[in-house]
């Protein structure tokens, strides 16, 4: 479909979908497939995300499903950071498989910098173990996060200080921000990445991104939305990861629209009080930009 890399490998499928716990060996087969299939594009490999949403059946991950908000729980790489062994695993399958190709780590759902910190530790003490025992990996592998929860957004100056890349997780960020499950149908009229508060926070973290000249990227569910295209573009992304099939539409805007007029949506977008005049205008701007856009079919938000 035209993809330049893969912006988001959601690893934690390997637990999803086997029966028998992963071994170090079931991740870098993995892990090599892809990067050798992307054939010198780069691969984003997330750490594991495992936890509310993304349940599995072992009671060696730690997952626990009686946890009273597991949204708010030991999730993702809270979870990691509490069982080493199952984050070291991963770990060294991704620095093994980072020689097939370029590579990148990102780690999930990050709230406070100490948790950064201690990952990159990890990393750090992992890297030795592969060193001492003759294992080739590529050392200068750049180590990013998931902007996914408000905390980090708002502190993204400092985050920018220690990482090389950072991609916003606006599925969780939504979430976060405006406190709706994002799997709850009842509320689901309340989640939106139109909510003036979602879009300052994004603003804000491509702003301390740029000024830092760290790489910024968006890999929710928004960037594969053609309504948001423009908006985002506007709000100085130029990394977007999108599932496959919404690709071609998403280039055919970026394509169809200026840089300038982009900018003037987001400014323009930013001034609305409510998700819904903003999504309102959103529609409204893509339809102009590429009249007959909705025909057929019917938008989210
Ligand atoms: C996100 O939260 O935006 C994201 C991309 O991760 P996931 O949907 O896997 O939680
Ligand atoms: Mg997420």
């Amino acid at each position: 479909q035209g993809g330049e890399g893969v912006g988001l490998y959601r690893s934690e499928f390997l637990y999803l979908s086997q029966d028998t716990v992963p071994t170090e060996e079931d991740h870098y087969n993995a892990y090599r497939e892809v990067v050798q299939a992307m054939n010198g594009r780069p691969v984003v490999i997330r750490t594991l995300d495992l936890g509310a949403d993304k349940m599995d059946k072992f009671s060696t991950t730690g997952t626990d499903a009686n946890e009273r908000n597991p949204f708010l729980g030991c999730r993702s790489i809270r979870l990691c950071l509490q069982n080493l062994p199952l984050f070291k695993v991963q770990l060294r399958a991704i620095l093994r498989a980072s020689t097939a190709g370029p590579v990148q780590i990102m780690f999930p759902l990050i709230s406070n910098i100490m948790e950064l910190r201690q990952s990159r530790m990890i990393l750090g003490d992992v890297m030795e173990d592969l060193e001492e025992q003759g294992i080739p990996y590529r050392e200068n592998i750049p180590v990013g996060i998931m902007v996914e929860v408000p905390s980090v957004a708002i502190q993204a100056k400092t985050f920018c200080h220690e990482v090389d890349f950072m991609s916003i997780g606006t599925n969780d960020l939504i979430q976060y921000t405006v406190a709706v499950d994002r799997g709850n149908e009842r509320i689901a009229s309340l989640y939106s990445g139109a909510h003036p508060a979602v879009i300052s926070l994004i603003q804000g973290v491509v702003r301390a991104a740029d000024k830092a000249q760290v790489d910024v990227s968006l890999c929710g569910e928004m960037a594969s939305a053609p309504e948001y295209t423009m908006l985002l573009v506007g709000l100085g992304l130029r990394s977007l990861s999108i599932t496959p099939p919404a690709l071609p539409e998403v280039k055919q805007i970026i394509r169809a629209v200026s840089i300038d007029q982009c900018r003037r949506v987001a400014r323009k977008a930013a001034t609305f009080d409510s998700d819904r005049e903003v999504a309102n205008y959103l529609r409204d701007q893509l339809g102009k930009a590429i009249p007959g856009v909705f025909d057929g079919r019917s938008i989210g938000y």
